[in-house]
């Protein structure tokens, strides 16, 4: 497995420090109370706030968030997605997603806002990718609204995404965001500290790995049978494809811990936090990669 010495390990976060467009994904799990599934307003507000923080150092800052289908869901009053068939529990899901979505955008331009900033909202699905008209139109959108500093935020077009057409956890997401518009860095943050060698949860002896510098086969196998929280969609596995989309397109990628969301501007001050994985451009195809993806 191909993790860092550790002179090599801080000099590779040191050049963090320049990093000048910086996406970042925050999952469902990290945006809501665990016991009641309302909204975390104040994980919420220091998200909004590292971020516009970020945006006035001068860098570029897009959002990936969660949260649709979980505050739709909370809005309506249903607590699990039940239907009789796999057509009508995928019904529920994006009717939930379209309130929750329009909710979860009121509660973030509210809060940007106040900090000065304005804000966009992005929705895409697997076409946005694959097609390549879509691809054109989105780059030249991101590119359009980093440049007229705004912060885009984005999800997956819930409402309308099904099986087919849908990328399905937004830690992939994240990545095939961060390849299109050509970032310089991923964050993940999540409920989880980073890479272990095995579940911490179940294995006491699972050690932190706080660098990767490449995904072998092995470590992709790690990830494997991983599911993660019960209310977003991605669990190690998905955070592994999405290093291996990022890594593959010139993009470095952190996991880091939501539980202090502090952990964004240490992050980007080259701190040793969370686990991060080494970009190395290879010619990587975004699109047909994304045209084979499916749901895990
Ligand atoms: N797009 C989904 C939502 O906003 C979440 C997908 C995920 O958590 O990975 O509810």
């Amino acid at each position: 497995m191909a993790i860092a010495s550790t002179e090599k390990k801080s000099a590779v976060r040191e050049a963090i420090r320049d990093k000048q467009r910086i996406v970042v994904k925050i999952g469902s799990s990290s945006l809501q109370h665990g016991q009641t599934g309302d909204l975390d307003y104040i994980r919420l507000e220091k998200l909004v706030r590292e971020l516009c923080d970020i945006r006035n150092q001068g860098k570029d800052v897009i959002l990936v968030t969660s949260g649709a289908i979980a505050v739709g869901r909370k809005a309506v009053g249903i607590r699990e997605i039940t239907g009789e068939s796999e057509v009508q529990q995928m019904a529920v899901k994006q009717a939930c997603a379209a309130v929750g979505q329009a909710r979860l955008m009121m509660t973030y331009q509210k809060i940007f806002a106040e900090y000065n900033q304005v804000a966009a909202q992005i929705l895409m699905t697997k076409n946005t990718i694959v097609d390549d008209l879509n691809r054109f139109n989105a780059h030249n959108t991101f590119s359009q609204l980093l440049q007229m500093g705004v912060i885009p935020i984005v999800n997956e077009n819930d409402t309308v995404a099904t099986y087919e057409i849908e990328i399905g956890d937004n830690d992939t997401l994240s990545a095939i965001v961060a390849a299109l518009v050509d970032a310089d860095l991923l964050i993940l943050l999540s409920d989880i500290d980073g890479l272990y060698t095995d579940d911490p949860r179940h294995n006491p002896d699972a050690a932190f790995i706080s660098q990767v510098d490449e995904l072998t086969e092995e470590l992709l196998a790690m990830g494997k049978g991983s599911t993660g929280s019960n209310v977003g969609t991605g669990g190690m596995n998905t955070k592994l494809q999405a290093a291996r989309i990022a890594t593959s397109s010139g993009v470095d990628m952190v996991i880091a811990n939501s539980r202090d969301i502090g952990i964004l501007h240490r992050i980007l001050d080259g701190g040793q936090e969370g686990t991060l994985f080494v970009a190395h451009q290879e010619d990587f195809d975004l699109p047909q990669f994304v045209s084979q993806l499916h749901r895990q």
